[in-house]
This record gives C-alpha cells, sequence and structure tokens, in this order.
C-alpha cells in the first residue's frame, strides 16, 4: 500500500556536518555556536536579544517566572493551542484563562479579549496557531490600555509576519520551539526573544542555577569564582543544539517558499472541491508550520480513519486544553464553554506538508482528501 508519512525532518549532510564540527572543538554546552545562534536569530526576526533555551516550555515558564507571576494572578491563554502554553501558568501557581477563538484563521478572538481582562489580568499569551500571526498591532494597543504584558507563543511561528510585523516586535517576550516537527528543529530546543535588557539579566540566571557566570564566562582562559545570587532553574541552550540551528536558519526562507508551494496547491485544489481549511488572510505571510482542514460536523473521526486507512499520517491540532481532564477537573469547565475552539477540536485534521513531501505524494493526499469527503458526504 501507498504511505505518506505525516512528517519527515528536513535535515542534511549541511546539520550533521555542523554537529560534527562542534563535537571536535572543546564546547559542547553553551558556548560560541548557541552565540552565534543568537545573534543570527534576534537579526533574522529584527529584535534585540535571544537566550537560547531547551524547550518552548521551559522558556516560557521562566519568563513568567522573571515577570513574577504567582499565585492570584490571571495569564489569558487561548482555549485552541498546545496544552504546553496553559501548563507554564498552572506552574506558576497562576491561573489560565482561556480565551475563544476565531473560525477562519483559529486564532485569538480579540474582540473578546477585553471583557476577560480584570485587575488580576498580568499577561495575554497570543498563539501564531499553524504559523498564521495573531494581529500584534491591536493587541498592543488593548494590552497598553491595560498595562498588562504580552507572550507571544512563537512554536509554530519564526518565518511569519503580519501587518509587515514579525514576532517578537511587539511583544514583551516572545517564546520559540525547536521540537523535533517544529519549523526548525534541534530535537529538543527554544529560546526567548525580547527588547528589554533587564529581562535578558534575569533570563541568563535562571536558566542556569542562578549562577553569575556562564560556563563560557568561567573557562576563558583563567578559572574565576563565581557566586549563585538566586534560585534558578537549568534550561540552557548548548552548543550541539545551536549547531543543528544554524544551518536551517541560514536557509529558513527558501525552505518556506517550497512550503507554501504545497500549500498554494492544497488550497487551490480545496478550494475548487469546497473544503475548508484554515485561512492565511491577505496582509500575513503564514510560516506554513502546520496545514489543517476542517471535516463536516460530527465527521472529524471518520474522515481520520479513512486517511488513515488510505496510509496517510494525520494528526488533530489541537483538542481544545480546557476540556483535558486536568482542566475540566481543576476548574469544571464542561462542553460550551468555548464554542469556536471547540468546534475546531471537533473538526480539524492536519495534513501532511513538509518541503521532502513529493509531488506525486502531494495529489495523493489532495485524492484520497476528496474522495474521503464524498464518501462522507454519501
Ligand atoms: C510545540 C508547542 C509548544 C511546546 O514546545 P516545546 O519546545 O515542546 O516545549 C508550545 N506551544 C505550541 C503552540 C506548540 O505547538
Amino acid at each position: 500500500m501507498k504511505t505518506v508519512d505525516f512528517y519527515k525532518h528536513n535535515l542534511d549532510t549541511e546539520e550533521i556536518n555542523s554537529v560534527v564540527e562542534t563535537m571536535h572543538g572543546t564546547f559542547l554546552t553553551t558556548g560560541p555556536k548557541t552565540k552565534l545562534f543568537e545573534d543570527k536569530f534576534s537579526k533574522y526576526l529584527g529584535v534585540d536579544f535571544t537566550i537560547g533555551m531547551t524547550s518552548w516550555t521551559n522558556s516560557a515558564f521562566l519568563v513568567l517566572k522573571a515577570w513574577g507571576i504567582k499565585e492570584g494572578d490571571e495569564v489569558i491563554v487561548p482555549a485552541a493551542t498546545f496544552i504546553a502554553s496553559a501548563n507554564v501558568v498552572e506552574h506558576c501557581g497562576a491561573k489560565p484563562i482561556f480565551i475563544d477563538s476565531e473560525l477562519s484563521t483559529g486564532n485569538i478572538d480579540l474582540d473578546k479579549l477585553e471583557s476577560l481582562i480584570t485587575n488580576n489580568t498580568k499577561v495575554i499569551m497570543p498563539v501564531h496557531l499553524y504559523g498564521h500571526m495573531v494581529d500584534m498591532k491591536r493587541l498592543r494597543k488593548i494590552a497598553n490600555k491595560y498595562n498588562i504584558k504580552i507572550l507571544e507563543d512563537c512554536a509554530h511561528c519564526i518565518e511569519g509576519s503580519r501587518d509587515g510585523i514579525q514576532p517578537g516586535q511587539l511583544s514583551d517576550a516572545a517564546c520559540f520551539s525547536f521540537y523535533a516537527t517544529k519549523n526548525i528543529t534541534c530535537g529538543e530546543g527554544g529560546a526567548v526573544v525580547t527588547n528589554d535588557s533587564s529581562l535578558v539579566d534575569k533570563l541568563k540566571l535562571l536558566r542556569l542555577h542562578g549562577m553569575d557566570k556562564s560556563a563560557a564566562d568561567r573557562y576563558s582562559g583563567t578559572y574565576k569564582h563565581w557566586d549563585m545570587t538566586e534560585l534558578g532553574y537549568k534550561s540552557n541552550m548548548n552548543d550541539i543544539q545551536a549547531s543543528m540551528l544554524i544551518p536551517q536558519l541560514n536557509k529558513i526562507d527558501d525552505v518556506l517558499k517550497i512550503k507554501e508551494e504545497i500549500c498554494n496547491y492544497y488550497e487551490k485544489s480545496f478550494n475548487d472541491a469546497n473544503i475548508e481549511y484554515m485561512k492565511v488572510l491577505p496582509n500575513t505571510i503564514s510560516a506554513r508550520h502546520l496545514f489543517t482542514i476542517l471535516a463536516p460536523e460530527g465527521k472529524r473521526d471518520d474522515l481520520l480513519s479513512f486517511l488513515q486507512e488510505k496510509g496517510i499520517g494525520v494528526a488533530v491540532n489541537f483538542r481544545p486544553v480546557h476540556l483535558m481532564q486536568y482542566y475540566k477537573d481543576k476548574y469544571g469547565y464542561n462542553l460550551g464553554a468555548f464554542p469556536i475552539a471547540e468546534q475546531i477540536g471537533d473538526r480539524t485534521i492536519t495534513i501532511p506538508m513538509y518541503p521532502k513531501l513529493l509531488k506525486e505524494e502531494i495529489s495523493y493526499v489532495v485524492n484520497s482528501v476528496i474522495e474521503g469527503f464524498k464518501k462522507l458526504n454519501d
């Protein structure tokens, strides 16, 4: 039977050679390669600072910690996102306040934001779902009006922009993921991007035990004593991770062009067949992280089975966070609390979309989706 993998990574000889070069050197932990990656990442996004971390989750947790988020505080988080977005709020002892989405893009519905803001609201966390950016200009205005901070969840979006604004440019901090399936990857990894130098100082302490000198500072020539000034964590990116990421960052826009072509073909084919998918708005460049279609109501799991019988790898991004057992038990959410996020959760299917996808695989996916829709409507 024909099979189409859900995902294949795009790592090749350049990345392998880059990692091998690091292995031939002395620095395996946070050193010159991490610094080089951080500088290149800041330059790509047009921001002042990048701090390399071990995951998005550790990045976002440390940003919230650096801002002093604690019990009694509220952080507004989409209901339609990956669980990690809300989990980091829980880890601080604060309360995630969920916000519903707009059906066209899957992103948070900014019309619903102001009614959720209370005296306890400290942070709003927009997620650029699937790579399509939230309206950061409008969000910044609302955040300024109520004096709350913006932490962008950019796990899906490095290459995107909206109205000319890139990730990290209008927020107080933006967190990225380099997890195995993300647009650039080192297996596991992450970063924080910010223009706030005082946040950088705090994050550098928090990512390395609270030590006032990094390994690179301690071992440059002569030994130097160091001190611990606060209780930190262990989340520093290492040079092996950084050396895998650097070549990918150099070609990120070329890879986006290939994904754009695949997505354009999907969009044209699905328009002709009247099949809904998550839209990229005209003023937006999507980072094209995931391509998601919407199955007819009540038919998603049938379509999911059909596509898997056809040998096509699929995923669901995402069933809403508030209906996960943990959140239902803790906060008593029921069906109907966030209707659009729930509708997306009930109808969405992510189909294969990555640069190594072959032409014949792309048309096989399209034909199978169309066949599946026809069968469901019979
Ligand atoms: C992958 C993902 C995360 C978590 O990233 P990690 O690097 O695995 O911690 C957070 N938010 C979203 C939207 C994600 O897709």
